[in-house]
């Protein structure tokens, strides 16, 4: 069925703020609302594609379908989710992508991750509940950056942490204009408003 005018209105004015420059990858977090709650920030800053290492154990088949619960708000249709297989072959192809991986990692090296230039093309690695970004995977990151915290416990939940650090990066991409102009070219906003519209 095709969509209203008004609903087409509405994907287009989505898509021409997608941020395909910045992403986030998930690696091994296992519980499903801190996956949804993450993928409904996504969406909501302009994430076009999101990247996860499903929880070890797990397959990765059994991955697709029941990660989400209803925290989503069904943003995960809006924003793919695409899988692999280790931390650090993922961060390594998206560095050769032309990404810059910021770890969060739970550190003395690390920065304030307000020191970050989210402008660049970004991808936020994100760590397991219990084990956090594994040594390896932060040491394979560009930079290693830090949500400060003055309490007494040591750390954020990780979609409080990844909505913290991806709302800074959709205010730095304001201030640069880049939700102004589409970020994405011309064939791939055809394509992606064909496929929201008659999904
Ligand atoms: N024990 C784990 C550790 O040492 O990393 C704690 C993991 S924490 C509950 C889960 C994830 O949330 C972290 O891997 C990181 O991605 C994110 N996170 C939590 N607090 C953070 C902070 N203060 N700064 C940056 N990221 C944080």
């Amino acid at each position: 069925m095709a969509p209203t005018p008004e609903r087409f209105a509405k994907i287009m004015r989505v898509l021409q703020k997608r941020q395909p420059t910045l992403t986030v990858l998930m690696d091994e977090v296992n519980k499903p609302h801190n996956l949804s709650a993450i993928v409904r920030t996504c969406d909501a800053v302009g994430v076009l594609e999101a990247h996860a290492v499903p929880p070890k154990g797990g397959k990765l088949a059994e991955f697709e379908g029941h990660t989400y619960d209803a925290t989503s708000g069904s943003a995960h249709k809006w924003v793919k989710v695409t899988k692999h297989a280790d931390a650090i072959s993922a961060v390594r192809k998206l560095q050769g992508r032309g990404f810059q991986v910021l770890a969060t990692h739970l550190s003395q090296r690390s920065v304030d991750y307000r020191e970050a230039d989210y402008t660049r093309p970004t991808c936020v690695l994100l760590g397991a509940e219990k084990w956090g970004v594994s040594d390896e995977a932060a040491d394979a990151a560009d930079m290693n950056i830090i949500i400060p915290m003055f309490g007494m416990v040591q750390s954020l939940n990780v979609s409080v942490a990844a909505a913290t650090i991806l709302f800074e990066a959709q205010r730095q991409r304001l201030a640069a204009g880049m939700y102004g102009t589409p970020q994405l070219a011309p064939h791939e906003l055809a394509a992606l408003a064909f496929e929201w519209g008659y999904p």
